[in-house]
């Protein structure tokens, strides 16, 4: 941490700012710049934070060069992690991307679900996405089936050997979710629900954690690093798109770069969403592609037997005949990029 005075700080602020390090475990080096007085204090401590130290008199700036998050990060872990699932997928490293699909809700009709889940597994999908516990802006609309929706889901899981997602919203429903799902997701508007964070933290269930509609990388890696510090350290994080000025053609801005960016400096897996990073269906081919060229280790896709009659997010979903045709260019597309990104780019 190198922290930089202020032009005009008194020796008696220098020194208490330089005392308190000391205490706390840093070996210190100063120096006078001909402007502002340095300190470089060195050693590796969770317990002081760059907050701390800016809140003393007299400090200009704290600059970082490690970055917060420990356990999430490829300093500290060099090689990519992989999530394997007891049928043989696996998400991460080298392997193929996965694709999850399935609609925004688990509806009524078991039949359009299983309908979803067979063209998802003709097309070679791993997994089955749905929701059970929605988050929805307005209380009037759909707000998900609960156990009914999961007990689909796992029923379409038995009948097509898809794995299951769903999002937990409420860590009071883990128990009984984890009978259910493969894979738990936390939504971009839990992303800082931090008891809910250290709860999936507390399980061991793979999770999806989606990046916030607001948030920077570096607090998305640290929500991952909530749920790793609770002891869960298989975390998949999920480009989602971000909110931004212009929300006339797309519903958020999906930040392809964020994928290498993450894969710098994390070793976690990154999968993509362009159905919420763009809320338009004829986004999701291009997105889906731009993602996978950028090093994502697989897709998301919202998929209806009825998008029109969707109970949510039916605009950014794929119809199934679609969703086909989609699906068999993604795979086309996938080897080529698999050719490309064989070779070992240095980041
Ligand atoms: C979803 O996956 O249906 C969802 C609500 O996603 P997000 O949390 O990214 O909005
Ligand atoms: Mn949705």
């Amino acid at each position: 941490m190198i922290i930089i005075m202020e032009r005009n700080a008194t020796d008696l602020q220098i020194s208490r700012v330089i005392e308190f390090l000391k205490e706390n475990g840093f070996e210190i080096r100063c120096n006078q710049g001909q402007i502002h007085y340095v300190i470089d204090a060195l050693g590796d401590k969770t317990t002081v934070t760059p907050g701390r130290i800016s809140a003393f008199d007299g400090v200009k700036e704290v600059k970082v060069i490690r970055e917060p998050f420990r356990l999430a990060s490829r300093d500290r872990k060099p090689d990519d992690t992989v999530i394997e699932f007891p049928n043989g997928v696996k998400i991460g490293g080298k392997n193929k991307p996965v694709a999850m699909i399935g609609p925004c809700s688990v509806e009524e009709s078991y039949e359009g679900l299983l309908q979803v889940a067979l063209a998802g597994k003709e097309m070679g999908c791993e997994f089955l996405r749905g929701g059970a516990f929605k988050p929805r802006t307005s209380p009037y609309d759909f707000q998900g089936y609960g156990e009914k929706a999961l007990k689909y889901l796992k029923q379409a899981s038995e009948e097509t050997g898809l794995l299951t997602v769903s999002e937990v919203m409420d860590a009071a429903d883990l128990d009984m979710m984890c009978e259910y799902v493969d894979v738990l997701q936390i939504g971009a508007r839990n992303v800082q629900n931090f008891k809910l964070l250290q709860a999936v933290g507390k399980c061991r269930k793979p999770v999806i954690l989606k990046r916030g509609l607001a948030s920077t990388i570096r607090e998305f890696l640290l929500a991952a690093e909530h749920i790793m510090y609770s002891g869960n350290p298989n975390v998949i994080l999920c480009e989602r798109g971000i909110r931004s000025f212009d929300s006339a053609f797309t519903r958020n801005v999906m930040d392809i770069a964020s994928i290498p960016v993450i894969k710098k400096y994390s070793h976690l897996p990154i999968i993509v969403d362009p159905s919420h990073g763009t809320g338009q269906r004829y986004l999701i081919e291009p997105m889906a592609k731009a993602g996978l060229v950028a090093g994502a280790d697989g897709i998301m896709i919202e998929v209806h037997h009825d998008p029109e009659n969707a109970l949510s997010d039916g605009k950014q979903s794929l119809p199934i005949p679609m969703f086909k045709d989609v699906m068999r260019r993604i795979n086309n597309f996938n080897e080529m990029v698999n050719a490309i990104n064989a070779e070992d780019v240095p980041v």
